[in-house]
Order: C-alpha cells, then structure tokens, then sequence
C-alpha cells in the first residue's frame, strides 16, 4: 500500500475494482457471489475445531459473518486504510456494536453536540444503563477536553453535522484522544473515504453508516466498524480474557465482533453487502459529481432573495470553511441546509418541487430535502430547537448527481414568491 514500499502502487480506485478477482474468482465471477447460506459445515473435525477457535479462516454461523460480507470488509478497510472492518446491519447497528461490546456502567464518552439525531437519542438510551456521556461543541477541542472525567474512555465525534454541517477539529481531538490514550471514534458517513480518511487524524475506530453515500443507490442497508490500526487494545481495560489472543492488534475489533454481531445479531445481509460493494466501486466518480452539484447550488442559494442563510462548509461565509478545506482536500461533500426568510411557508416551497424528492435519506444519488423543525428535529420540542439555532424555515438538502441546470430551475420555480 504505501508508495515507500511498492515500486509499482497501484491506486486504492484500481484495486478495489480488481479485489473480488484477486481474492479468488468463484466460477468466473467478477463480483464476489451472493452468498445467503447461514451456517457453514468442514469435512473434518479438526478443520471445524479450528474455524471455531479462531486459529483457521473461515466462517462459523452467518450472524457473525459471511463470505460476501467478509469481500465488503476488505474493501471497507483498503477505502479507509485501516487493518481491518466489520459490517452490520445498518449505521446504528456499528454505533450500538461499539458501545455495548466496549464499554461497561461507570465508564463515561465525551460526544458532538451536534450528532445525527439516532445516535444521540442512543447515547441517552445508554444512559439508563450508568454510561456517562457529556455532550459538547465538538467544533472546539477545548470543549473536549475540559469534558473530560477520570472514568472517560472514548470521545465520539462526527466529520459534518446534519443537518447545520458544523466541521468538528478532528485533528485536534485526535492529538488530545492520543495524548489521554483515550479511543477516538469518528463517524465519517457524511465525508466517505472519498473525502477524509479518519486515520490520518489519529482515529482508531471508523463508524460508517453504509446505507447512505458508500452504497449511493439508496437499496440497501448497512454498517460497518472500521479499526484503524491506530489504538493499542491493550490499553484498553475491558477486553476479555477470551479476546485476548493473537496479535494485540486485532483483540478490539474481535470483541466487537463477538458482542457487537455473535451476541446482539446487528448482522449484514448478503443480499446488502452485495449491492453496498457494487455502490462503491462508483463512489470515487459519485462523489466527484455530488461535491460539484453542492457547492454550486450552495454558491447559488446564497444569492436568493427568498434565503436568509446557507450552510455549506464549502461557501466562505461558513465558520469552518478553513478547516473543511484542510482536511478533506478542498471538497466539501453533498448535505448544505438552508434557511427560508421569515415569512415563507417551507411546506409550499417544498410542495412546489418537481425534481427534488421529500425524504428523510442522505447522500443518495438523487436530491433529497426535508423540513428539519417540523421532521428530523420535532422530537426535541420549540425550545431546544431555539437553543440549536434550528429555525422554522431550514431545509435540509442531501445534493445527488442530477444535472446542476436541472436542480437550479427546480429551486428556482419552487422559492418563486
Ligand atoms: C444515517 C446515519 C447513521 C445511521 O445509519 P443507518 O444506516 O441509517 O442506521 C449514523 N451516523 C450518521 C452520521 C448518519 O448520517
């Protein structure tokens, strides 16, 4: 992989088109097969004995892993440059793993403030369990560290918050997580790979959502664990005596597996780690397209007389404009919000749309908006709606890689007022 050692590297977009080929081809199949059997039988004892104790590849029980899963998880970790990557059944199901299989009551997490709204709501379910979680403004590592406890293990933070796109200091989290040994969980669904690789910063857990812009097509679930390489587990207080073989390097990810899969059942299907891989074999090129497309109508937006405010890490105008463009190499993804004037009704505006479809998603290859007060944040109620700054009026916009003419006259016959 690194330059320094291969005379002739390939690039990362190269080999994970040729990967399913190279691990081995299955009657001449391209694509690594679908393969929905749920359990596995050796045609000897030992072979069975073995696969079992961890000491030979292969598979036990679909719940913790399957062959096309496993060709997803290579492809995951080479994405990210990471040691290695377990899928789940969906975004929340990763988060979960994590959580349930490395922590324990009394231990306490610093988190973003700004988190996507089911992974906070999470965090409070954990709560009830004696988890201490401290919220804070991920945006100012400062914030982080004078949240900090004695019984803190880890700090969870996202790349770009939904819906206001706050850019959180991931690097300077990432030296203070290193400096406290603490382990740094990074959910990089809103950046992909394609933008920001997590390990740069120092974070030795990846949390994706891959339902969303890894899969791109908006036909599948999924989620996945990604280790980095970066935390040394044996750090960590809480592995089990039974997790404690082999390399030490692999002891975090193994118990996520055992808890996070074996136990609680969070597994990914097949069928969706099949149409994930086919998804991001194109996110590279998709992602291209949608950074283009967001920044265009975000530079646009910005210009209506019938818009008070845009929320795009891309426009100069944003707090974190120099930060975004430092770490995720001056592209600035597909989510930007917006906010109506006073006075306009956000249902007609949305009601007026032709092209851009009304859907709570993200990151799809299609347009998609929400009214944030009266969906995704009604839960939190007029007052704390008011303390996060979520107006009335704010749309929510997931940019896909339809024409950009076609977008613009669609918002522009949809905010005539
Ligand atoms: C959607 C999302 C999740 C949850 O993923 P699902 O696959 O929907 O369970 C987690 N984190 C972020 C940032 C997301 O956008």
């Amino acid at each position: 992989m690194s330059p320094d050692h291969d005379p002739t590297p390939e690039s990362t977009l190269t080999r994970l088109l040729h990967a399913d080929r190279r691990a081995g081809v299955e009657q001449g199949a391209l694509h690594k097969p679908m393969h929905p059997a749920a359990t596995f039988g050796y045609r000897t004892a030992a072979e069975l004995v073995a696969v079992f104790q961890g000491r030979q590849a292969g598979y036990v029980y679909a719940r913790q892993g399957n062959p096309t899963g496993a060709a997803l998880e290579a492809k995951l970790a080479l994405l990210e440059g990471a040691r290695a990557a377990a899928g789940f059944s969906t975004g929340m199901a990763a988060i979960a793993g994590i959580l349930l299989a490395l922590l324990k009551a009394g231990d306490h997490l610093v988190a973003s403030k700004h988190l996507f709204g089911n992974t906070r709501s999470l965090l409070q379910t954990m709560q009830g369990f004696g988890l201490g979680v401290s919220f804070v403004d991920t945006v100012d590592a400062a914030a982080v560290e004078a949240a900090l406890e004695p019984a803190t293990r880890l700090v969870f933070v996202e790349t770009i918050a939904n819906p206001a796109t706050q850019v959180a200091d991931l690097d300077g989290i990432g030296r203070l997580c290193s400096a406290r040994g603490l382990l740094y969980v990074v959910d990089n669904t809103m950046t992909t790979p394609a933008l920001f690789q997590p390990r740069t910063v120092g974070a030795g857990l990846i949390v994706h959502s891959l339902t969303k812009g890894l899969s791109g097509h908006g036909d599948a679930m999924g989620g996945a664990v990604v280790d980095t390489g970066c935390f040394d587990w044996q750090r960590w207080p809480h592995i089990a005596e039974a997790y404690q073989t082999g390399d030490p390097a692999g002891w975090g990810l193994l118990q996520i597996r055992k808890r996070g899969l074996r136990d609680f059942g969070a597994t990914l299907r097949a069928e969706d780690a099949h149409r994930i891989a086919t998804g991001i074999e194109t996110l590279a090129l998709r992602s291209v397209a949608t950074n283009a497309n967001a920044l265009a109508l975000a530079r646009w937006l910005e210009a209506q007389p019938a818009v008070e405010r845009v929320f795009y890490p891309g426009l100069e105008s944003h707090p974190q404009h120099a930060r975004a463009k430092a770490l995720f190499g001056g592209r600035f993804g597909g989510l930007l919000a917006f906010e109506l004037k006073a006075g306009i009704d956000p249902l007609a505006v949305l009601d007026r749309l032709r092209i851009v479809i009304l859907s709570s998603h993200l990151s799809d290859n299609r347009t998609l908006v929400i009214p944030v007060a009266q969906t995704i944040f009604w839960e939190l109620g007029p007052q704390r709606r008011a303390e996060m700054g979520i107006a009335d009026g704010l749309l929510r916009l997931s940019v896909g890689i339809e024409a950009l003419a076609d977008l613009q006259a669609d918002w522009a016959q949809a905010l005539r007022v």
